[in-house]
């Protein structure tokens, strides 16, 4: 019986218009039937990725900060106090106190990464 049936229907892969023999054909070809399956399957890994991004975000604030904001070596006075969370007075100070080393290129101080957190041990 199915075969005698003709069915307009649009691919929902393609958009094509496209003859069906049965009711519940979606796609007018296997190729879109394939592709759009493939779809459904990279949206579902997408979706997933985003889905893991977001939780990382909302449950590792301070170590996403760390490695994403600031994954610099040499640093500026201005990357140094939102580092540290601290004003650009006080790393200019800690500067001129020799607490902090920096190396002067033209007017900016650039700072070594890594000095900033061998402050951080005893
Ligand atoms: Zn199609």
């Amino acid at each position: 019986m199915s075969s005698n049936m003709r069915i307009p229907k649009v691919c929902e892969y393609c958009k094509n218009e496209f003859t069906a023999q049965k009711l519940a054909t979606k796609y007018c070809s296997l190729k879109c039937a394939q592709r759009n399956y493939k779809k459904t399957k990279r949206d579902e890994k997408i979706n997933a990725a985003h889905k893991e991004y977001t939780e990382i975000r909302q449950n590792n604030k301070p170590k996403l900060a760390d490695t994403i904001i600031y994954p610099k070596s040499y640093l500026t006075v201005k990357d140094t106090c939102k580092m540290l969370n601290a004003s650009d007075s006080t790393i200019r100070k800690y500067i001129k106190d020799g607490k902090i080393k920096t190396i002067r290129i033209g007017k900016k101080h650039i700072i070594k990464r890594e000095d900033i957190e061998k402050m951080f041990q005893i």
